[in-house]
């Protein structure tokens, strides 16, 4: 059902200080990213210092709580409207809700009265140096129970240590599941090789891909066999790329490549050859053989597409016609741009809305990457958004109506008219 949200504070000020929050996280470019050993490990120590049931280190963007890690649950992500540490956000300080059910602002939270029946919270904001709040760090627990300064010292020591991580994490090369690059380090060297194709006149493309169906595979066979499959998917990858190819894992099972000397119609075939190299390779694992298949988009450097940022977005709104084609298949950025002359995009990270139904009807969103004539969209789900509606960007006077060219659960590829 979707449901009209009142803001809490509506002021000037507590605009801004979302887009600069946005903009930090932005900057930090971690939503999304890898399962990361460090993090577990925080969570693991929240659950077993404290005695309770829940540990979360999470990242908030404009709709969504994301999971950076969790244990005790089995999201990956909620939408900020059903969580209690949009509390901490509003707030800007530790929240402690001893009891829940007893607590006005909780206890008609369907958290509180349904199945997970949460009775205790603590929540710390995960800070930047600069001191923007990017997230939380909390320990939740199904029994109500108090928690002393001595408890928020320790939890407060624990969100310094995710904080920590999170700059270490800044010059990590290489993820340790699939070998790929990570995101971080893709972007960099794909931006010199942007550089290098520019200066000497020669192409260059880049492909995104994403694993069909992965959360079926996750929640059939496990999640170490999904780690298999990411693993194996790489290595197919591996050796079907060129040496001097770019290979990064962008997201959980998203990854990226930058062809250089590749013009728009090779990276359409080499695409296909990857698309075809999954589809066909068995992988094996104790859970069995499996197979899987990816959704692909592909795009090329152009007079307007002159950063890796700008290639990501189109190849990523390719990839996104693909799923929604049936996937297993793929889109070249050119051809959806023939279609619907959109042009190029700049990535971004925005408070956004989506309004439909006379605007009766409203669901936050985040506005992912933005041109003059179309957007990347997230929300929590895109089941029940109707394939038009109006996106307003919050706080910048922007709305316009638009029209769905792509998507998948989570993701909208909109089209301005
Ligand atoms: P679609 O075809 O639309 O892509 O469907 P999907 O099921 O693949 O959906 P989506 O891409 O949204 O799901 C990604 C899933 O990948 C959710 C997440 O739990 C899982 N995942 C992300 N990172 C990892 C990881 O490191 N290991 C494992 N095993 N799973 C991961
Ligand atoms: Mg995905
Ligand atoms: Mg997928």
């Amino acid at each position: 059902m979707v449901v009209a949200r009142v803001f809490g504070k509506s002021s000037a000020e507590a605009v801004q200080r979302e887009r600069d929050r946005l903009a930090a996280l932005q900057q930090l470019d971690l939503l999304d990213t890898p399962r990361d050993e460090g993090f577990e490990r925080i969570v693991r120590l929240i659950k077993d210092v404290f005695f309770v049931d829940i540990g979360i280190v999470s990242l908030i963007d404009a709709h969504r709580q994301w999971y950076k890690a969790c244990s005790g649950l089995s999201a990956d992500e909620v939408s900020l409207e059903d969580t209690f540490c949009r509390c901490v956000v509003d707030c800007d300080e530790p929240v402690i809700v001893q009891d829940a059910s007893k607590d006005a602002r909780f206890s008609k939270h369907s958290a509180v009265t349904g199945e997970d029946h949460i009775r205790f919270y603590a929540g710390v904001p995960l800070r930047t140096k600069a001191g923007h709040m990017i997230g939380t760090v909390c320990a939740i627990d199904r029994r109500p129970r108090s928690f002393s300064n001595r408890e928020l010292g320790i939890l407060q020591e624990l969100t310094g240590a995710a904080m920590d991580r999170i700059e270490l994490m800044q010059s990590a090369a290489t993820d340790s599941l699939t070998e790929a690059m990570t995101r971080r380090a893709f972007k960099q060297e794909a931006d010199q090789l942007i550089s290098l194709a520019l200066r000497h006149q020669h192409d260059l493309s880049c492909m995104v891909f994403d694993i069909d169906h992965f959360k079926h595979v996750n929640d059939t066979y496990g999640h170490a066999a999904g780690d298999g499959v990411l693993k194996a998917v790489a290595s197919i990858c591996k050796s079907t790329l060129r040496a001097g190819d770019l290979f990064g894992r962008i997201g959980g099972e998203e990854f990226a490549v930058v062809l250089p000397h590749v013009d728009r119609e090779g990276a359409v075939a080499v695409a296909e050859k990857l698309r075809a190299a999954i589809a066909a390779q068995p992988i094996f694992g104790d859970h069995g053989t499996l197979n899987v298949t990816a959704s692909l988009g592909s795009s090329a450097l152009s007079i307007v597409s002159k950063d890796i940022e700008t290639l990501l977005a189109q190849a990523d709104a390719a990839m996104y016609r693909a799923k929604d084609g049936g996937r297993n298949r793929c889109v070249s950025w050119n051809s959806i741009h023939a279609d619907h002359a959109i042009g190029a995009r700049r990535r971004v990270l925005k408070a956004g809305s989506i309004l439909f139904n006379d605007r009766r009807s409203t669901i936050d969103c985040t506005v992912k990457s933005i041109g003059a004539d179309s957007a990347g969209i997230s929300v929590s789900n895109t089941a029940g958004i109707p394939s038009e509606f109006i996106l307003a960007i919050k706080g910048e006077g922007f709305e316009t109506s638009c029209r769905v060219i792509g998507q998948d659960r989570q993701n909208l590829e909109v089209a301005f008219r």
